[in-house]
């Protein structure tokens, strides 16, 4: 919701793609009113499949399959089910992916010894931010998963206590 009033206020004509209904919409509702008060489109039930790149490798469109709620899923929110046939492409000429905020697993799948939990955040206590790692402190969305500004910038002062404790005792 963020980036696509940031790119109306920049000038753009901003579509958010999603793939159910306004119902599930995850986003917070007073979020969705001001977006489309501001003018953002709402392509609901609108499902994208393919990024189209023009001859220099540039984004020219991205191709879209429309969408039916069919039965609950796990999550308990109605599973969307494609329409066949319904394929069509949208020209654009910038996508922003906006698809889930679990931290990069690429940390935890090449640094040996670092614990991280199901979610692949790190695992790191709270007073100083240590990890299971000598030497490697941690905090913020990395450890909690998304959050907050403030407690992104607490952990940082929490791990920089840490680090210190840490150097003094060396
Ligand atoms: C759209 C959106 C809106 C939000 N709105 C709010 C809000 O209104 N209020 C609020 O309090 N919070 C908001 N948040 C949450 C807030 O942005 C985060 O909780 C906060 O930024 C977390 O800070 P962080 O330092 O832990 O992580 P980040 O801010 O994500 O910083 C991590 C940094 O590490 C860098 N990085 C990643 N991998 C590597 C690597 N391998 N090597 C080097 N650098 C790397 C990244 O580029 C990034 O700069 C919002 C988040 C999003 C996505």
């Amino acid at each position: 919701m963020d980036a696509s009033r940031t790119a109306i206020r920049l000038g753009s004509e901003v579509h958010i793609v999603y793939r159910r209904s306004e119902e599930e919409l995850p986003a917070r509702v007073e979020e969705v009113h001001h977006a489309k008060e501001e003018g953002v489109i709402f392509d609901l039930l609108t499902n994208p499949i393919e990024i189209v790149e023009d001859e220099n490798n540039w984004v020219k469109g991205m191709k879209c399959v429309r969408m039916e709620l069919g039965e609950p899923d796990a999550s308990g929110r109605r599973r969307p089910v494609e329409v066949e046939g319904s394929e069509f492409e949208m020209e654009l000429d910038t996508v922003i992916m906006s698809l889930g905020t679990s931290p990069n697993p690429l940390i935890s799948s090449t640094t040996e010894g670092l614990e991280t939990n199901k979610w692949k955040c790190i695992v790191a206590d709270e007073e100083f931010g240590k990890t299971s790692k000598e030497g490697v402190f941690a905090g913020g969305d990395a450890v909690t998963g998304a959050a907050t500004v403030i407690l992104a910038m607490g952990a940082g002062k929490a791990a920089a206590k840490g680090i210190h404790k840490y150097l003094s005792e060396k």
